[in-house]
């Protein structure tokens, strides 16, 4: 064994979905409790670590060009490569095989021994689901500014056929409501605005901790009491378990956002049921209509595949038509990818070439986008209570901010050309104008928390 151990200057980088960018965060906690430090940039980095996303195909394609990239780099700089996450358990092993230029893994199961990985390295392991949940106890180094994920549970029991997640991210397993409680006062504590609660089945909190059909309302109940943190939503609800008395304290509760992430996948009953999704056409419009009865103002977002096995011109059809019916939002989509392992991998019949099902997700988009504009142009002239994100990303001239209707990353954004306002605190702004992505509008004021005065010239710092 050698000698003792320097710190390490390590920089992550962090790919795929939210759920993912919690482990990221809590594995930057590990690092900086061990006395490592975490650095921005790859020209500082000794150490890098990429946490990768195993997802679709392109996920994949992704997490591996990034691998390969971060390899090029090694004796310019960068002594050790790290992979981590989610292809870690799915491809571990092939990893290993084809990239000797990476030098340790660190599994779904060992983010929070990643300060020790990064000194000694370690093979991948088996292939095969996590088990691991880490609590409130895990040291998280926060990476978004006003808002945090809270991931309330790991793993997913459903049996869609396309999905290979739950192969690898293991059975369904949540946090208790006091680890989660506990996390979110410390979270308000680092000054937060807005709690996203997630999970890869947020809707199914709590059953197996015997908290039956109402535990994410359990849940938000206990955050709503035990915080003041503006703003609360959850994303990704499964259509046949969301418990409408959710819709219904959204509807009462000002901080509970009106704010619903349905991914439905399909409309069509045939694809519906090759999918195993359970539910109909008819009972998600039934569904969103009640969302929109019990909370007037909430916004709705879904997002749908492509390409799937078997989907015809009729099954297609029966989408856009749904689409066109159900008036979302914001909507999301994804041209199909055969996950190996997945019961629809194995399908043979009627498969859709790659060419279509792009050209379908193309459709579908250009479908929703009056759509979109339509209800964004209903915003025009309001004044609504915002988060501000910070300088825009493209220039230092405009801000950037979301109304409670807009999840973080995924729903467009608002861009403020007059006036300012603090980054990560609450605002009033009168929208303007409408695009089918983005609103622009201007600062009218802040409505911040009470007792928060905001300091209105911070925001051209940063
Ligand atoms: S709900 Fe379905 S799509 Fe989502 S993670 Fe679980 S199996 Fe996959």
């Amino acid at each position: 064994m050698s000698g003792p151990r320097a710190p390490k200057k390590v920089g992550v980088v962090s790919l795929g979905c939210p759920k993912n960018l919690v482990d990221t965060e809590v594995m930057l906690g590990e690092l900086r409790r061990q006395g490592h430090e975490i650095v921005g940039s790859l020209d500082e980095a000794d150490t890098v670590i990429v946490n990768t996303c195993g997802f679709i195909d392109e996920a994949k394609e992704e997490s591996v060009d990034t691998i390969l990239e971060m390899a090029a780099e090694k004796g310019k700089g960068v002594e050790k490569l790290l992979v981590a996450g989610c292809m870690v358990n799915r491809y571990g092993q092939e990893l290993a095989e084809e990239i000797p230029e990476i030098d340790g893994f660190v599994s779904l199961d060992q983010l929070r021994e990643v300060g020790e990985l990064v000194q000694i390295g370690s093979g991948p392991p088996p292939p095969g689901p996590a088990h691991v949940v880490f609590d409130h106890t895990a040291p998280r180094l926060l990476t978004t500014r006003g808002y945090a994920y809270l991931k309330v549970a790991e793993g997913c029991d459903n049996p869609c056929t396309f999905c290979a997640i739950p192969s690898w991210r293991g059975q369904f397993r949540s946090r208790t409501i006091d680890s989660l409680v506990t996390e979110a006062r410390e979270l308000e504590g680092e000054g937060i605005r807005e709690l996203c609660l997630l999970a890869q089945d947020t809707t199914r909190y709590g059953e197996d901790l015997g908290l039956g059909k109402h535990g994410l309302l359990r849940l938000v109940e206990a955050l709503l009491e035990a915080t003041e943190v503006p703003w609360i939503r959850f994303l990704y609800a499964y259509p046949t378990t969301l418990d409408s008395e959710l819709l219904r304290l959204m509807g009462a509760e000002e901080r509970f956002v009106s704010y619903l992430d349905i991914p439905l996948q399909h409309s069509h009953p045939e694809i519906l049921t090759a999918m195993r999704r359970g539910g109909s056409a008819e009972g998600y419009l039934r569904l969103l209509e009640r969302a929109r009865e019990l909370a007037p103002d909430i916004f709705l977002r879904s997002t749908f595949i492509v390409g799937f096995p078997g989907e015809t011109d009729e099954h297609f059809g029966h989408l856009l038509d749904f689409v066109e019916r159900a008036e979302l939002d914001h909507l999301g989509a994804f041209a199909y990818s055969p996950e190996p392992g997945t019961p629809a991998a194995e399908l043979t019949a009627g498969q859709v070439s790659r060419a279509e099902a792009r050209g379908r997700h193309r459709r579908l988009l250009e479908a929703q986008r009056p759509i979109a504009l339509a209800r964004r142009e209903r915003l025009v002239g309001e004044r609504l209570r915002v988060l501000v994100e910070g300088v825009c990303e493209e220039t230092e001239h405009l801000l950037q901010a979301r109304h409670h209707g807009m999840a973080p990353d995924i729903d467009g954004r608002i861009l403020i050309n007059d006036g300012t306002a603090p980054a990560g605190e609450l605002a009033e702004v009168e929208i303007t104008e409408a695009y089918a992505d983005d609103l622009v509008g201007r600062v009218v004021g802040p409505r911040g928390v009470p007792g928060v005065e905001p300091a209105m010239d911070r925001a051209a710092n940063l």
